[in-house]
């Protein structure tokens, strides 16, 4: 049987006393600081594949991907062999350079969108749409300034979208929610009073704020699947009244940051028959660099700088090197029809998995998964049936914190929260599943053991 003994943690721990003294909470972006799960930040030194190893030289089975862009597994042949070619050209040029046509005429040709603006994070797509949905509707109306979010979904930390927000918010700020005030300090409730914010899967809310303010509202934006709140999966009835905005005249904005190329090779817009006016995009796009992108009709996007007179600008947008690691990825999944098949296999094996070995440990989880995106939530509730911000928000995080440790104990690298997706790569092969499985019913069984 697989034993639980903690990995060996020195070298992490120093790294991360030096890390705390020079840069807040040690990290460089809140979640990996594992404050939800407590312990010792793992270093990494490096990855391939489906595996990270750490500045111990502990080798864990990666579950994170960097949090969505690793579709293809770490240090991929055709990414790194793209980059290192890009490299021999010079990293940047402040100029237009082809590798951005190609990419923008991919990503166009994959999702539908007329087209498409590069950014370097998908934090600055969201803020440059919602930027522009405000221009392009206040150029037909009287001046739109209102937004619609949904609770518990992240779209980057842009200040009006630091409402009620997910992610790292949702695990290290929970006590900030479950108001319309600022998800984070530094956001002037005049800001966040501009987002207005609606419960995520509930379409009579969604319709009532229309009818009430639509003629106020420049756009919705929404997480077409939910990774940032854990998963949620967003009812039919919901995608229904998502598409009824447009007929109040606001733009409706799917950011697909974690979600493109992850679901379909068109996103879960192609997957679930969502029409978006504009969507966002980001993590895959850039193969594991920093990209980030948005763009959809193209009446839309002319109001975009130079064309139009919404400013939007960047210094390393369509970076060669990103464009690069972005291109090799989309035509490796594209190359491979049967990756988006496989990682659903797999990913629906590892759901029944967990549900088998969690019901003989006798520990409640509620399962949500939808291709390679998957959140058991730490709760006694039907499998499928958490669908919002509030009902995930009941999940037991203590008894998620002792599995994660448990798991980690055992070499696998979990989502260091419970409100956060796990993600399935191209790398993981079946008997990795199965290791962490069996490396599952153990972590079960501790748990229930206390
Ligand atoms: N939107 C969504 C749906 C995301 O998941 C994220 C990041 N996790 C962002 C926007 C922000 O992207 P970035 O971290 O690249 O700024």
């Amino acid at each position: 049987s697989t034993p639980l003994s903690p990995t060996p943690t020195a070298q992490s721990e120093a790294l991360f006393a030096r890390a705390r003294a020079v840069t807040p909470g040690g990290v460089n972006s809140p979640v990996r600081a594992f404050r939800s799960v407590g312990g010792t930040p793992r270093f990494i030194r490096e990855a391939h594949g489906a595996y990270l190893t750490d500045a111990d030289g502990a080798r864990y089975l990666d579950y994170i991907g960097s949090w969505g862009p690793m579709i293809l597994g770490h240090d991929h042949p055709a990414v790194r062999e793209a980059v290192a070619g890009a490299l021999q050209g010079g990293t940047s040029f402040g100029a237009p350079s082809w590798r951005e046509v190609e990419l923008a005429e991919l990503v166009t040709r994959l999702t539908g969108a007329d087209k498409v603006r590069f950014t370097s994070s998908g934090t600055e797509a969201t803020m440059s749409a919602l930027r522009l949905a405000r221009g392009f509707t206040s150029q037909h109306g009287t001046g739109r300034k209102f937004i619609v979010k949904f609770r518990g979904n992240y779209h980057g930390h842009a200040d009006g979208l630091l409402v009620e927000a997910g992610s790292g918010l949702m695990t290290n700020a929970a006590g900030h929610l479950g108001t319309s005030a600022p998800s984070s300090a530094g956001v002037p409730e005049e800001y966040a009073a501009l987002t207005l914010v609606c419960e995520y899967n509930d379409p009579a809310a969604l319709d009532t704020l229309m009818e009430l303010r639509g003629h106020e509202i420049a756009a919705v934006i929404f997480e077409p699947v939910v990774g940032n709140a854990g998963v949620l999966i967003p009812t039919p009835d919901f995608l229904a009244a998502l598409h009824r905005v447009k007929e109040a005249g606001a733009l409706l904005i799917a950011d697909e940051v974690m979600t493109g190329f992850r679901l379909s090779l068109s996103g879960a817009s192609g997957l679930l028959g969502i029409r978006p006016d504009l969507s966002c995009w980001g993590k895959i796009i850039g193969g594991g660099l920093p990209v980030g992108a948005y763009g959809g009709r193209a009446d839309v996007m002319e109001f975009v700088s130079p064309q139009g007179p919404v400013y939007q600008a960047g210094t390393l947008s369509g970076n060669p090197l990103a464009m690069a690691a972005g291109l090799a990825t989309l035509r490796a999944l594209e190359a491979d029809p049967d990756i988006y098949p496989r990682l659903e296999s797999y990913t629906s094996r590892l759901a029944q998995g967990l549900k088998d070995a969690a019901r003989d440990a006798g520990i409640p989880i509620s399962v949500n998964q939808i291709g390679s995106m998957l959140t058991a939530f730490h709760q006694d509730a039907p499998h499928g049936s958490v669908g919002n911000y509030t009902q995930a928000a009941r999940s037991d995080t203590a008894a998620f914190a002792a599995w994660f440790q448990a798991m980690l104990g055992q070499g696998i690298y979990w989502a260091p929260s419970q409100f956060e997706s796990i993600f399935v790569s191209g790398a993981h092969t079946v008997s990795e599943l199965d290791a962490t499985l069996e490396a599952a019913r153990h972590a079960y069984r501790s748990v229930s053991e206390g």
